[in-house]
């Protein structure tokens, strides 16, 4: 999987934010302990001094080791007079295993990762939304059909484990206030967290976008919102039927459909419309790719917005 350069450039630059101010940090415990303690100043110089001098130094290692020790005691033993703990000016790192490098070795460093999926939320569109939206917030108490919901949520726990023997692609369909968004977003909060891209839009968003790449070539902004909607893991498609959907329009929204089938790429749609309906809008080919590539759940009760 491949998270998109915004998302890469992004999480560096927070890398980078992040051991700057661990260094000023580091700096600052320093000064404020060399005005208390001058003398501490001049020990550490000596000790960065033979430190310089071990690396140069053949003959004179074990005295310089000797040296050394003596310094780095006397440096804990004063800290420790005036009640600091003995590692107290020490660089700071957040994180202890790579020391805010991000890397350890050649692999990734968790901190790094985590930082990595947080800049993903915040490009997925569904950064707020997924605060509350999610499995463990879901209550199956709000709906009023209690035993259709529960079934679709446990299916929708299961898609994502990926190899639930369920559809790669996901139709939600329903009225309004079903908890069809709801539910995409809970999803997409799991693959978000398994290191997954998710991007969500709403379907005349993305109707838009295609339009825009496509005849105005020099939009560089939708050029690279249709990178993401065409190259995400998952793609989260809200609102499907609400966009300007006839002739060619139509037709291109078809071709990012299908092209996310063929690359294998999840896609999880929700309408307001029913099967009737999109057989209304859109063309036999269009409805037949989708009830063929999705697994359809229908969504039922009263409007939750309401209660
Ligand atoms: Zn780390």
């Amino acid at each position: 999987m491949k998270y998109p350069t915004i998302v890469l450039k992004n999480a560096a630059e927070q890398l980078k934010k992040r051991q700057e101010e661990n260094k000023q940090i580091s700096r600052e415990k320093r000064e404020k302990v060399y005005i208390q303690i001058p003398v501490l100043a001049e020990i550490n110089k000596k000790i960065a001094h033979l430190m310089k001098q071990m690396l140069l130094s053949v003959t004179e290692v074990n005295q310089i080791k000797k040296e050394l020790k003596k310094l780095i005691s006397d440096r804990e033993t004063l800290l420790e007079e005036y009640g600091y703990p003995a590692d107290y000016l020490e660089d700071y790192y957040e994180c202890p295993i790579c020391h805010d490098e991000g890397f350890v070795g050649s692999d990734l460093c968790e901190c790094y990762r985590k930082l990595i999926v947080k800049e993903a939320y915040l490009c997925s569109n569904l950064a707020e939304r997924i605060q509350t939206e999610n499995f463990d917030t879901f209550s199956l108490e709000i709906h009023s059909e209690k035993k259709n919901m529960e079934w679709i949520f446990e299916k929708a726990k299961q898609y994502c484990k990926r190899d639930s023997g369920l559809k790669k692609n996901l139709l939600f369909t329903g009225p309004t206030g079903t908890g069809k968004t709801f539910l995409s977003s809970c999803i997409a909060k799991e693959f978000l967290d398994q290191g997954f891209f998710v991007f969500y839009l709403s379907a005349t968003r993305i109707s838009n976008l295609l339009d825009d790449a496509k005849f105005r070539r020099d939009d560089a902004r939708s050029m690279e919102y249709v990178e993401l909607i065409s190259e995400c893991d998952l793609l989260i498609l809200d609102d499907l039927g609400t966009e300007y959907a006839f002739g060619y329009p139509q037709s291109q929204l078809f071709d990012l459909l299908e092209r996310r089938m063929i690359s294998g790429k999840r896609t999880v749609i929700s309408t307001n419309m029913n099967l009737d309906e999109l057989n209304e809008k859109y063309s036999p080919r269009f409805v037949s790719r989708i009830l063929g590539n999705y697994e359809v759940f229908v969504f039922k009760g009263k409007d939750l917005r309401y209660q």
